[in-house]
């Protein structure tokens, strides 16, 4: 895949899911949730695509995403990179186009078949070697007028969906404003504002950076000078509707971005705030943060489960050295990789071994 939502956090993270893994199931890394909100249309869809890298998801002009899909990535040890559905165990899909098929039809037949909205998920899991452990939720964008099937208090119900996804305070939020729409008017920014309103974990997302008037562009956007925001902004250019109808893959629309910003001398210097690979390093920043945040916690958690073992192995009077031993080797290495984590953060060592 062309973005693969990890980079150097996956083999860490990875190492650290192993330990816990042989810890027992309450010691696992809970990494967060990550929404995508934003009026319809906005371009929620595509920039989840563009993260996974892989074309599954119903994108369009009109309402596609209907119902909240939970996307759970998984990252993999072999190459194979296949979709599961809740509903469908044991059913693989290799082909992409499947899934997405599938979604649709999940989408109509519990929402109705003429643009009806429900708040039941649909749970899909991704197995990927190129992706993070992570879960990704699509949600249906905030409209105003109703249509079709929509009720007359559509606005409030997708509004209400909407929060009860990113009101968690683990829900790292991206806020998806289209560069062709006035950022002071954004439904994204405005619902995050209310689940989030010291912006901890909102990440603002402008789209379309391609269809803007000529003449303006989002330079003061991205640099926050409109409306600040404490993670800060990334401008994306993902597929129009033309590419969609014409096949265009991800990987040529990556490139295509890349040339946009190359070629535009007034985004130069704002590198960092541009691009669909540069918002997968903040989420992995975020993510690296958030980890170490977490690895005290951790750390403690093991210790008394140490102190624990040892406890009930005196209760038998029995001396195993065997399960006590592992528990330290296991401390061991995480307190190397907590020291690890923290320069990482400080940017001492960007490449870690993993040995
Ligand atoms: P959602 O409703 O917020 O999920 O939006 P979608 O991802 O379904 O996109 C809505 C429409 O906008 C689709 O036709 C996309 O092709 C188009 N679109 C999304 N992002 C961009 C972009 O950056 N540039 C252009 N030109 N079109 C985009
Ligand atoms: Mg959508």
């Amino acid at each position: 895949s062309a973005v693969p939502l990890g980079g150097s956090v996956i083999p860490l993270v990875n190492k650290l899911q192993d330990i816990f893994a042989q810890l027992g199931s309450q010691s696992t890394i809970e990494l967060p949730q990550v929404a995508v909100v934003g009026s319809q249309s906005s371009g929620k869809s595509s920039v989840l695509e563009a993260l996974v890298g892989r074309d599954f998801l119903p994108r369009g002009n009109d309402i596609c995403t209907r119902r909240p899909l939970v996307l759970q990535l998984l990252q993999t040890k072999t190459d194979e990179e296949y979709g599961e559905f809740l509903h469908l165990p044991g059913k693989r899909f290799y082909d992409f186009s499947e899934i997405r098929r599938e979604i649709q039809a999940q989408t109509d037949k519990e929402a109705g078949g003429n643009k009806g909205v429900s708040d039941k998920q649909i749970r899909l899991k991704i197995f990927s070697p190129h992706v993070l452990d992570i879960t990704l939720v699509d949600l249906p964008g905030i409209t105003k007028v109703p249509v079709g099937e929509q009720p007359a208090d559509i606005e409030a119900r997708i509004r209400t969906m909407i929060m009860s996804y990113i009101k968690q305070p683990s829900c790292l939020i991206l806020a998806v404003t289209p560069a062709n729409s006035d950022l002071a008017n954004s439904d994204a920014l405005q619902i995050a504002g209310i689940a989030d309103p010291d912006g901890y974990r909102t990440i603002g997302i402008i789209t379309k950076l391609d269809i803007m008037d000529r003449g303006t562009d989002a330079r003061n956007l991205l640099l926050g000078k409109v409306i600040p925001l404490r993670l800060g902004y990334v401008g994306v250019v993902n597929r129009s509707q033309e590419d969609i109808m014409f096949n265009r893959s991800i990987k040529d629309a990556l490139v295509a971005e890349e040339k946009f910003f190359r070629s535009r001398p007034v985004y130069n210097g704002l590198a960092d705030r541009c691009g669909v690979p540069q918002l997968a390093k903040k989420l992995n920043q975020i993510l690296v943060q958030h980890i170490k945040a977490i690895l005290p916690g951790l750390k403690s958690r093991i210790s008394s489960a140490l102190v624990s073992v040892a406890k009930e192995h005196a209760s038998y009077g029995e001396i195993t050295e065997s399960k006590a031993g592992q528990g330290a080797l296991l401390l061991n290495i995480l307190s190397k990789y907590s020291e690890a984590f923290s320069s990482m953060v400080e940017g001492k060592n960007e490449e870690m071994s993993t040995s």
